[in-house]
């Protein structure tokens, strides 16, 4: 059975990932502060089973070895591909760039981009020791591609996160591995994270009409819809590693 990692599995799109993750019978590792409200008793198919892991990805060291753990009790064990879902992530600190302390943007960084490029490294290292496929996937967003103002951490994050996982990907070619290094990007959702950008200051966000119209327009996407085209692009016949999809290209 193949296993997947999900990190942020406890709300939001990481939890509409384990769903739809386990209805195509993969088991699923959500690792969060805390645990989803449903995924303990959630049904997947074929009896694909949900467990939860405890981790704060803001604490690096923690996380280095929680990711170790993870990875040597999966593969170790691992009869078919391993997934990593690297989606948990936040947006904050919304701010001009003059604004920011060095907490904020520590914790950002550590949540946004450390923890994924470690959670990679450590899955490589044990998909390598034990020969069994890998398929990473870093949740990122069309900030990555354009400037926002108030947004230059989570830009900046999330556009370090694609080129690392286009930089993975070559090296995997390279070596042959067969290893897969994809980024998503899932739109605008109907999530937390929404709700957290909504609650901005015009003056620390000048586009925070705009998003709180998304709401009254409708806008946002059911997050298990996005999830669901995440779960298709991984069971589908063929990945194109290094590729940045996106949920707008399958609507
Ligand atoms: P969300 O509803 O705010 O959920 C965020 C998830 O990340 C939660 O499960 C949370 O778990 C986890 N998380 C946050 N801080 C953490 C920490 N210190 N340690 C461990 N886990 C932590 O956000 P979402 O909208 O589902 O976002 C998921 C991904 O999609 C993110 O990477 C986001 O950047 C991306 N995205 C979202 C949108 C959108 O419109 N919502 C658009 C583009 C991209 P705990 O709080 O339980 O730890």
């Amino acid at each position: 059975m193949k296993t997947a990692v999900v990190t942020g599995a406890s709300r939001g799109l990481g939890e509409a990932i384990a769903k739809q993750l386990m209805d195509k019978g993969i088991q699923v590792v959500g690792v969060a502060r805390k645990d989803s409200a449903v995924l303990p008793s959630y049904k997947g198919l074929k009896d694909a089973g949900y467990t939860y892991q405890y981790g704060d990805l803001q604490d690096t060291a923690e996380s280095a070895i929680t990711f170790e753990k993870l990875a040597a009790s999966i593969f170790s064990k691992a009869d078919d591909t391993v997934i990593l879902v690297n989606n948990a992530g936040v947006v904050g600190p919304i701010a001009t760039a003059d604004a920011y302390s060095l907490d904020e943007l520590e914790a950002h960084l550590a949540i946004n981009l450390t923890a994924p490029m470690l959670a990679c490294s450590i899955f490589l290292k044990y998909a390598k020791k034990y020969n069994k496929p890998l398929v990473i996937v870093n949740v990122t967003s069309g900030a990555a591609e354009r400037s926002v103002h108030g947004w230059s951490a989570y830009s900046t994050s999330k556009a370090g996160l694609n080129r690392y996982t286009e930089t993975v990907a070559l090296e995997e070619a390279e070596a042959g591995t067969g290893n897969i290094a994809i980024a998503y990007n899932p739109g605008i959702m109907d999530t937390d994270m929404q709700a957290d950008i909504r609650s901005s200051e015009p003056e620390n966000f000048q586009e925070v009409q705009k998003f709180k119209d998304y709401v009254t327009n409708n806008s946002l996407r059911d997050p298990m819809f996005v999830a669901g085209v995440l779960a298709g692009i991984l069971t589908g016949e063929h990945i194109e590693s290094g590729k940045i999809y996106a949920v707008k290209d399958y609507v």
